[in-house]
């Protein structure tokens, strides 16, 4: 390809360059070749930080700079076996923390690959639809308003396109494009007739040739050149990160006093210099980061599975504590299977038989099926559905789908009944204009060429009643029009929780060739309504109890009519505020007049909003989250941005969504199911009752080991562990034993209780009180069984060996303690996860090669103990697992829960 300035050339002369045409397209062979010669339209992921550096990185953790510390002082010493051993024990941690994040982040991309998009396309004369990295230069793409622009563009039609660059040139204004010719050293921002791979449509529609793909395109070309720092970390990692720091200081300093007491009790400096080692390495939980990245990883997998896909792991955590969610009612909460079951056209009333989409069915009149010819109002309301209509619908295997929006695919199987065939009046009456449907305006409208121009628009009620200054009577002439019989007739239908639609034409003089929205404010004839069922998801309906009964409020947010919104939430089963005994709305109009300082308390309380638009949304969810509220919120349109972003866990549709919802959420929805959001939640809950668990069994060992250097330093003994023993302890007691929590299946009735506070600290009294019993008992044990055996004989070895295997063989037990947070373990059932045994035994069996092999006792300085002392090592393991157990009915009885 010759090196073309697009911007500074015209289409005609771009489409040559490109060997292309500007009307048919590509042919398949051609694309082919293209595809071979440029490569699929793929940007390679940003360049991330190298390697090496993340590894590196990997030690720059406070407790690891102790270990790193420790490594330093057993140097120096001159014991170089437990200089490398600790060593080994940082290194091991580091590559599992690197192996952890480099899976993280490649889950992400495969999440981020998997998310295709689609292209409309012009190729062999026909639109078709295909995946997006199968464009090639030459193509002819269309776009529109929440698309992301697929590829570099040189636009050669558009209508008011209005395009969204920030991500390319930092410019937050949206872009309003041109196809005039702009000058060679324009910068990229004023290259207007030019559309950029990834930036976001806002607003219109556009058509351009492709003249750049993959890593070709201008962010291509950027992306090659910065690298960047991906953001793994979430609210729990950060306390934990806190909680280290803390942990750090309160760890040195303990280290300073017990090295100056140890040394005024007459130890060799040497010695006295070990102990606080020791005790360094000792409280260190060396296995929780890890843990607690492995365990959300574990969390996205598990949602994913659920039809919710993560794109930022913190997402999995605030599952766990949303306390609010906001929901789309329209496909979301329904099943957005439409039918049209009621017409209201010419001052009359009809309805149409049939279910889905099919299109068979009768119209009725007063119970007799019509006749067309004699309803002139009923045909054009019919054929005003069809034409100002995007949507198809079609058999696929004997089942009729909607391709499109189904509130439009609706309107074609309703006139489709009544004998009006989709392609004859699209023939009739070509288009030539149109205003494209956005949520925000709640109308679309289309300008056709028939023997005097017509327009067509139709719409919500409001948007479409304000417009019309006469109606049409059932002879098709124009009168004057009964807006209030109109409203009447609109409300029935809506408080059915049918979906209400409107519709009006005007005459426009054949010279006029374009509409703006100003043609539609006014003089507008209306025609009349189409009422659709669409009824509330049966999953939808559980999973709204599940949530309430999980003290997670669930309100609809939609942009449909207040009383059918009304209707849908309560067959939904939504809770909130009352008035005359059915649920109260809010519209838009209303919450405009609420003040900033009102607002919170009513979005509390109120949990039906309808003529919502997107700034209300965000408006919504600030609301919501100065009343503390952890707030999920749904959105799928271009303006939900903001409302996604400011949400605690933002939720895109990933079906129905735009490029740019999608863009700007948390987590999507591959059915863009409401139950798929429940599943998440308790996933969410899932992980985080893990993640306690495994935070409630770790600390204990490192408070016991601490407790028995202390200990020895009281009662000026020799060490019961050295600090190779103790990093024995903690490297494979947490991935034997406390990664066994992950497979903890989610507690029954986790849909039971209140989410979780997200300000909730790790340290709460009930850890705190069961850190220091269980910290406490695991020391008295080690230390006294050490005594016991030096007394009845035993060198320092084989006495420390004892002491090592009681701390491991207590933490086995334990361990069966912490598998539920909240119930006795006969509740979850003993064997509910085998895990736990699995790991138990072969930690059994790694002891054993500990104490058993010479190797081992050279490396560790182990020794072989006898079968006395496995008894009263064993003995004291199942005194501990009782005594927790009676803890647990204890607390369980006075304070009813258990949580920690
Ligand atoms: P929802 O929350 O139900 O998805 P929307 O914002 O999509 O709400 O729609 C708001 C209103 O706009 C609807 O109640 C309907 O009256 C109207 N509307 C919806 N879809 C279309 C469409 N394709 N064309 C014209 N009007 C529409
Ligand atoms: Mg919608």
């Amino acid at each position: 390809m010759r090196k073309v300035e697009w911007h500074t050339v015209t289409p005609d002369l771009v489409a040559r360059e490109l060997d292309t045409d500007l009307k048919k397209g590509l042919s398949d062979a051609e694309v082919t070749t293209r595809l071979e010669r440029y490569g699929e339209n793929r940007i390679s992921t940003k360049k991330r930080q190298s390697s090496l550096v993340r590894f590196l990185l990997q030690f720059h953790q406070p407790l690891i700079y102790i270990l790193l510390a420790a490594t330093g002082v057993t140097l120096l010493l001159g014991e170089y076996l437990d200089a490398a051993v600790i060593f080994a024990v940082v290194l091991i941690n580091s590559i599992i923390g690197y192996i952890q994040e480099t899976k993280a982040l490649k889950a992400i991309d495969a999440l981020s690959k998997s998310m295709s998009t689609n292209s409309t396309v012009i190729r062999n004369g026909k639109q078709m639809m295909i995946n997006s990295v199968k464009l090639v230069p030459g193509d002819i793409v269309m776009v529109q308003s929440g698309d992301k622009m697929p590829a570099d563009l040189r636009l050669i039609k558009i209508k008011d396109l209005q395009v969204d660059e920030s991500a390319l040139t930092g410019e937050s204004v949206a872009v309003e494009k041109s196809t005039e010719l702009v000058d060679a050293e324009a910068i990229i921002g004023d290259r207007k007739n030019l559309g950029f791979a990834t930036t976001m449509v806002t607003y219109g529609t556009g058509k351009g040739i492709v003249v750049s793909t993959g890593d070709r395109t201008e962010v291509g070309k950027i992306n090659q050149s910065i690298a960047t720092a991906e953001e793994l970390d979430t609210p729990l990692t950060l306390k934990i990160k806190n909680f280290s720091r803390v942990l750090l200081w309160v760890i040195l300093s303990l280290a300073g006093l017990i090295l100056v007491v140890a040394y005024l009790n007459g130890e060799s400096l040497a010695n006295a210099f070990m102990v606080a080692v020791a005790l360094m390495v000792g409280a260190i939980p060396e296995g929780l980061p890890a843990a607690v990245t492995i365990m959300l990883a574990i969390g996205v997998a598990q949602m994913a599975k659920r039809r919710a896909i993560i794109r930022k792991l913190v997402a999995v955590e605030t599952l766990g504590s949303t306390n609010v969610i906001c929901s789309d009612k329209t496909g979301t909460l329904t099943e957005n299977q439409m039918t049209v079951q009621k017409i209201m056209a010419g001052g009359e009333l009809f309805e149409i038989t049939g279910i889905g989409y099919k299109p068979e069915g009768k119209v009725l009149f007063e119970g007799e099926e019509v006749r067309m010819d004699n309803k002139p109002a009923l045909q054009s309301v019919l054929r005003g559905g069809v034409l100002c209509n995007d949507s198809r619908i079609k058999e696929v295997e004997g089942r009729w789908i909607s391709e499109g929006d189904p509130t439009e695919a609706a309107m074609i199987s309703a006139a489709e009944k009544a004998g009006i065939e989709d392609h004859y009046i699209d023939h009739y009456y070509p288009r030539i204009d149109e205003i494209p449907f956005q949520s925000e305006n709640q109308y679309m409208a289309t300008l056709h060429k028939h023997e005097k121009n017509i327009l067509f628009m139709k719409g919500s009620l409001e948007a479409v009643l304000k417009a019309c200054s006469y109606m049409a009577d059932n002879t098709g002439q124009s009168a004057s029009i009964d807006k209030i019989k109109v409203e009447k007739a609109a409300e029935d239908m809506a408080s059915g929780g049918l979906r209400v639609l409107a519709f009006a034409v005007k005459e426009f003089d054949p010279s006029k060739t374009r509409v703006s929205h100003d043609d539609v404010k006014e003089g507008m004839i209306f025609i009349g309504l189409q009422a659709m069922i669409d009824p509330p998801r049966k999953e939808a309906i559980n999973a709204v109890k599940l949530c309430q009964q999980a003290g997670i409020g669930v309100k609809m947010i939609t942009g449909d009519h207040a009383l059918t919104a009304a209707t849908i939430a309560a067959q939904l089963g939504l809770r909130g505020k009352t008035e005359n005994g059915r649920l109260k709305s809010l519209t838009g109009v209303e919450l405009q007049k609420i003040s900033d300082e009102e607002l919170p308390g009513v979005a509390e309380e109120v949990s039906v909003f309808a003529r919502v638009s997107p700034d209300q949304k965000l408006r919504l969810v600030k609301a919501l989250q100065a009343k503390n509220k952890v707030v999920a919120m749904t959105g799928d349109g271009v303006n939900d941005g903001p409302a996604l972003k400011q949400a605690n866990i933002g939720i895109a549709m990933g079906m129905a969504g735009t490029e740019v919802a999608k863009d700007a959420s948390d987590m999507i929805l591959t059915d863009d199911n409401f139950a798929s959001i429940e599943a998440a939640v308790e996933e969410g809950r899932g992980v985080l009752d893990n993640l306690t668990k495994f935070i409630v069994w770790t600390l204990p060992t490192n408070l016991g080991e601490a407790l028995v250097i202390l200990a020895s330093i009281i009662f000026a003994t020799r060490l019961p562990l050295a600090p190779v023993q103790i990093l024995w302890i903690n490297m494979t007691t947490a991935v034997l034993l406390g990664l066994m929590l992950t497979f903890e299946p989610k507690e029954p009735g986790i849909m039971d209780r209140p989410p979780t506070p997200v300000n909730k600290p790790i340290l709460t009294i009930p850890l705190i009180f069961r850190t220091l019993l269980v910290g406490t008992l695991i020391m008295l044990a080690a230390f006294i069984l050490f005594r016991y055996e030096i007394s009845i004989g035993a060198d320092l070895p084989k006495a420390q060996t004892v002491a090592t295997t009681v701390f491991i063989v207590m933490e086995a037990f334990y361990l069966f303690n912490c598998r539920s947070l909240r119930r006795s373990i006969k509740e979850i059932g003993w064997f509910s996860n085998m895990w736990v045994y699995y790991g138990a035994f072969a930690m059994l069996v790694l002891q054993l090669i500990f104490i058993h092999t010479s190797f081992m006792n050279n490396l560790f300085h182990s020794a072989p103990i006898g079968l006395s002392s496995w008894v009263r090592i064993m003995l004291a393991g199942l005194a501990l697992f009782l005594i927790v157990f009676v803890e647990k009915m204890i607390r369980r009885k006075f304070t009813g829960t258990e949580e920690f």
